[in-house]
């Protein structure tokens, strides 16, 4: 079908370079579902005819490098952008299912995937992609869509999440999908058809075989879009929640809880406006903050006093609102880190000042002010002139000459 999407420059320009070498190449994924809708896409994915090496030679080595060890595809330099360009693969064959690799080991289901690295045709590498929605493929120079099942571009119309086949067996096979499903349905307000439904609901009980690499990647790309808060709903309603992030499942309906999702619904406007950048931590913080206050035992919406005792409750917390994901210490620590400054800027003592504003996360908690601030229905103009977005220089320290003894 002829339809011209708005394609990145950079993007093109390595879809047609691949092209001209002989290679059938596509822009794949969720950008295709974004640019459809009207919504600006956050990355470009790419499909090639083009094994690693052969991308490589494309580009040359100091454009393209070749990664992962498991699932190999290549990342190319384009412009100042980075593009993922992979191989077109095929479904996994019988020897690369948990029956056959799993040596007996009677608690994966048998369809479960273990290995995902056969090269195939474009048509066999939609054919083994999750959703109809998610397979649709795009020639930006022929501006054309490849609907390769046939539903794509309908499902697309009409707001539907079918899975590709029998959705029992592809949930079975990687029940990841089952949160890539609801993730659909939570962002773009799509509804699951319902074989898909009903085969999730059957399903469900599976997530907890999921990787938990793969769920903290999933859980990632949560904290980082602007619609968290509706997921969270979303996997709530679905049963879900429970399984994936069950702390935050028990506290539903808690004070906490809803004023947790008043701060992140409040994030996510601010970063669509442009105003906050997308960071995993600043989420982390927002969603663990009112759980920090009501461990306090002070009256909702006030800060607790800062000490060491607060310091480890803030880590406790952290730690177990995101289990059972392996979230990566380094985010879990500038979490903590945003939350520990916060008492200390609302009280604002003289000599705290440097040690404020010589934090790495002295830009997030500031953010994270406004935000409690904005909820609280609070003018905003005082608490931005007090923290001023850029850290105020400070003058040439002058050295005290305190003589010798
Ligand atoms: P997002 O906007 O979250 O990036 P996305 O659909 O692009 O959405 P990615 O994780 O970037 O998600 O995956 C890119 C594409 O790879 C998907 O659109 C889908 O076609 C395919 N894919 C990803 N994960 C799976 C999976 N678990 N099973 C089958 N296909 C998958
Ligand atoms: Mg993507």
């Amino acid at each position: 079908m002829k339809n011209e999407l708005p394609v990145s420059a950079n993007a093109r320009s390595v879809v047609t370079q691949l092209q001209k070498a002989g290679y059938e190449t596509y822009i794949v994924g969720g950008a295709i579902r974004d640019m459809l809708l009207g919504r600006t896409p956050k990355d470009f994915d790419i499909s090639t005819a083009a094994t690693p090496e052969e991308i490589r030679q494309v580009f040359g080595r100091r454009s393209a490098r070749i990664i992962g060890k498991r699932f190999r595809l290549a990342h190319v330099y384009s412009g100042r952008e980075l593009f993922e360009v992979a191989t077109f693969r095929k479904a996994p064959g019988k020897k690369d299912l948990a029956e056959h690799q799993n040596g007996g080991n009677d608690d994966l289901p048998d369809n479960l995937i273990m290995s995902d690295n056969s090269f195939g045709t474009s048509k066999e590498d939609a054919a083994r992609r999750d959703f109809t929605v998610n397979a649709l493929f795009y020639d930006p120079e022929k501006k054309e869509i490849k609907d390769f099942t046939g539903k794509g571009l309908e499902d697309m119309e009409r707001g539907i999440v079918r899975a590709i086949g029998n959705p029992g067996l592809r949930f079975e096979e990687d029940p990841v999908r089952m949160l890539r499903a609801l993730k659909l349905v939570g962002q773009y307000d799509f509804a699951l058809d319902s074989a898909t439904e009903n085969a999730l609901f059957a399903k469900l009980p599976l997530f907890e075989l999921a990787s938990s690499s793969r769920r903290a990647l999933e859980l990632e790309k949560i904290l980082q879009s602007a619609y968290g808060d509706r997921l969270f709903e979303v996997f709530h309603d679905y049963g879900l929640l429970n399984l994936f992030l069950p702390k935050l499942d028990h506290a539903w309906g808690s004070d906490a809880m809803n004023y947790a999702l008043d701060l992140l619904f409040e994030r996510n406007c601010r970063m669509e406006e442009g105003c906050f950048r997308n960071s995993i931590s600043l989420a982390m913080a927002v969603i663990a903050l009112p759980f920090v206050e009501a461990a306090s035992g002070r009256a909702p919406g006030t800060l607790w006093e800062s000490s060491q005792e607060s310091d480890a409750v803030i880590d406790e917390i952290v730690d177990t609102l995101f289990l059972p994901q392996n979230m990566m210490v380094r985010m879990r620590e500038a979490a903590c880190r945003i939350l520990r400054l916060l008492p200390l800027m609302e009280k604002r003592e003289n000599h705290m000042l440097r040690r404020i504003y010589s934090s790495r996360s002295y830009g997030h908690a500031r953010e994270l002010l406004l935000i409690r601030q904005a909820v609280a229905g609070k003018p905003l103009e005082e608490c931005e002139a007090l923290w001023p977005d850029s850290v105020p220089e400070r003058g040439p320290r002058v050295r005290r000459n305190r003589g010798r003894r």
